[in-house]
């Protein structure tokens, strides 16, 4: 912990206190019970200071591309390294800096990162069709750069099309193959298109220049959940997390339509119970808790049996063996909050 993040902490500690003491007389002069108000009172300062914390990172970022459309370079590589050290896993930031230091390497032309960024800054403000026209101004003044490709491939995929944003994002990648950014791109652009296996591909490919490449991971994480590779999921989602990428987790997490889920139960006194002459095998199903019961004669050895969940549809497989029951379940549709 530096100085400045400890002098925060005692801040915000004294803030707090302040608080709920004014929460806790307000309370008593309103009339409601005054631990009620200093519990308000606190929850409002904890919510604006994480929401500060929050929003910092981003808030650099955006000063970062001010300075960059105003051409003071040193500046904008500043606030893009701030942002950084609050957000490690700010790709977008490293990019960034990688543009500015084309400009300063003089691979292309101070005029072309303005209108770069002009245009990304357009597109986060939905300019579309403005941010478009300025990114495309980029191209002309450095046609074999890839990263005005690139950039231009990111604004059609956040625009929702994924055509142009393949198109945009292989030129790129024909430019410059050693691009990490290029890749992470094109990679991006095919998940958008539905295109998981290439998207897959090209992820890794960035990830092969970049290990370190946060973004990548955690899309790729994505990826393998819907194709269902659980393994590789669990593998990328923690190099992302490692990383300091912020990951849905509960996103990733939940059940996709058409996936296999198992778990196992053991065989006790009360499973299956014992109803007369035969077993009541009790299951819930795991999308939607539904309770099915299936019965089996207790003279006989049971393998396994197959119900379909009588809310959802869903198909769950129950394998006995010995002691242990298996149930997998073959989502139908997807889980709802
Ligand atoms: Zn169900």
């Amino acid at each position: 912990m530096n100085v400045r993040s400890l002098f925060g902490c005692i801040g915000l500690g004294v803030i707090t206190a302040i608080s709920a003491w004014l929460g806790f007389t307000i309370g008593k002069l309103i009339g409601i019970p005054p631990w009620i108000g200093g519990i308000i009172a606190v929850a409002i300062i904890v919510a604006v200071a994480v929401s500060r914390l929050i929003a910092k990172p981003f808030e650099s970022y955006d000063k970062g591309v001010d300075y960059a459309i105003q051409g003071d370079l040193l500046k904008a590589k500043e606030q893009f390294q701030e942002s950084l050290r609050l957000y490690p896993g700010h790709d977008l930031s490293k990019d960034a800096i990688r543009l500015i230091d084309d400009v300063l390497h003089e691979k292309i032309k101070g005029k072309t990162l303005a209108h770069l960024f002009t245009g990304m800054k357009l597109a986060s403000q939905g300019y579309d069709s403005k941010a478009i026209t300025e990114i495309k101004l980029a191209q002309s003044l450095d046609p074999n750069y890839s990263g005005v490709y690139s950039t231009l491939g990111a604004t059609y995929r956040a625009l929702g099309r994924p055509d142009e944003a393949i198109a945009e994002c292989k030129m790129a990648v024909a430019l410059d193959p050693d691009s990490s950014m290029s890749h992470y791109e094109l990679g991006a652009a095919y998940k958008v298109g539905g295109q998981i296996d290439a998207a897959i591909e090209e992820y890794r490919k960035a990830l092969k220049i970049s290990p370190e490449h946060g973004s990548a991971h955690k899309d790729l994480a994505f990826c393998y959940r819907d194709i269902g590779d659980r393994r590789h999921m669990i593998e990328h989602r923690d190099k992302a997390l490692a990383l300091g990428v912020n990951v849905d987790l509960h996103e990733l997490n939940k059940p996709q339509e058409g996936q296999w889920l198992r778990y196992s139960k053991s065989i006790t006194d009360d499973f299956p119970f014992k109803d007369g002459p035969r077993l009541a095998w009790s299951i819930n199903c795991p999308v939607d808790r539904t309770r099915l019961v299936h019965y089996s004669r207790a003279d006989l050895v049971l393998e396994g049996f197959t119900i379909n969940c009588t809310a959802c549809g869903s198909r769950i497989d129950v394998v006995v063996q010995g002691d242990s029951v298996t149930v997998s379940t073959y989502y139908q549709r997807k889980v709802l909050d």
